[in-house]
């Protein structure tokens, strides 16, 4: 079993960039991360299971080869995948260790927690006694890019109920974030030259009508709650300076508190633009993140605190998580991991070697208190 610096060190040399496109079946690096964790695993005696999610791109599941089925279980799921190193001041993949800190591509977002997590629940399965909690780890395909790895994984019948979902949150548990909302507009015109544009009719005219209509009487209500938020943020049209636009097109982004009905604005959009020439589309609707009041894994991260001696703060957060698909589908859910989100995707980032032990130290203890309930 390697230390927990050294493992997060392999998984950062592993070049595991989303691909740009969600659904894109090209044989990304979460394949060769994928397989170099079924070999590790397999070497430290659990057993590893793979389910491809887009072409040969695949989530994997590892459980420790005695599995009493009689005992409780915990998932610990981190992604597998990191976004572009474009711009990037450090080596991405040379895992450096300098400054008391490991740094590179994932090391913050999120192959360190991945590492602590792994680490965690080997050292807990070699301890003799058996333990009475199982513990499993789920890594996950394309979280960066449409989340479809937690959303595949979601779907199924797990045998825990609790899942603890790694992301760099200063060891702190995140206990609810916003779901994601995409809608296209599309306008449609005729398009002639501009020197007689009564011949035509103009798409751009069009879009700024339905744009009027957006921000004065759909997108108020939308944000009526004063926590949901709206944004158009791409716009195409036109061809030619001398072209009346026969077509425009306007992307928007919204995201929204638990307790916003979707549904129902969505059927108030479609019916407020059905009059109106527009192609109005949903690209992707994706569930809010919010924590069960009655959340077992809470209380176990609550005691683990308490056992550690450090402030016990739940919070939530902007960004969009794994979790928002495991509580959709009633999974208790908790975000938690090392590492500060300020440092993931950035040009430098790293992750204190610290914040890694410290992960191992509290998952152990984290797997004393759950199961314990
Ligand atoms: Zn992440």
């Amino acid at each position: 079993m390697l230390p927990v610096v050294d493992l997060a060190g392999e998984l950062v040399r592993i070049n595991s960039v989303s691909p740009k496109a969600k659904s894109s079946t090209q044989n990304s690096g979460e394949i060769a991360l994928a397989h170099w964790l079924t070999d590790y695993f397999q070497q430290n005696d659990f057993i590893v299971e793979t389910q491809p999610v887009v072409g040969q791109r695949a989530n994997l599941i590892a459980r420790p080869r005695r599995f009493p089925a009689d005992r409780p279980t915990l998932a610990l799921e981190a992604h597998m995948d990191t976004v572009d190193v474009q711009g990037m001041t450090v080596s991405p993949f040379a895992a450096e260790i300098r400054d008391g800190a490991l740094w590179g591509r994932g090391s913050c977002d999120v192959k360190g927690t991945l590492a602590a997590m792994i680490t965690a629940a080997l050292q807990w399965h070699h301890r003799e006694p058996a333990p009475g909690l199982n513990v499993m780890v789920l890594a996950a395909m394309g979280e960066e890019m449409g989340t479809l790895g937690s959303q595949a994984l979601a779907k199924q019948q797990w045998p825990f109920r609790s899942v603890l979902v790694g992301e760099p949150t200063n060891l702190q548990p995140v206990v609810a974030h916003k779901g994601l909302w995409r809608l296209s507009v599309e306008t449609f015109g005729k398009a002639c030259h501009s020197s007689r544009p009564e011949e035509g009719v103009n798409a751009i005219d069009s879009m700024f009508r339905l744009q009027e209509k957006i921000i004065h009487t759909l997108a108020p209500v939308f944000m009526a709650n004063g926590e949901n938020t709206l944004s158009m943020t791409t716009l195409h049209s036109g061809s030619m300076i001398n072209i009346i636009p026969d077509h425009a097109c306007l992307e928007i982004d919204a995201r929204f508190a638990a307790d916003t009905e979707v549904e129902a604005h969505w059927q108030a959009w479609q019916s407020s633009l059905a009059g109106d020439a527009a192609k109005l589309m949903e690209l992707e609707r994706k569930p809010a993140f919010s924590s069960r009041p009655d959340s077992p894994l809470l209380f176990a991260l609550q005691s683990t605190a308490e056992k550690h001696g450090v402030v016990f703060q739940p919070h939530s957060e902007r960004y969009y998580s794994d979790a928002g698909h495991f509580s959709a589908a009633g999974y208790d859910a908790i975000i938690w991991g090392a590492g500060d989100i300020r440092q993931a995707h950035t040009v430098d980032e790293h992750i204190p070697l610290q914040q890694l032990h410290l992960a191992v130290d509290r998952l152990l203890t984290l797997f004393e208190q759950y199961g314990r309930r």
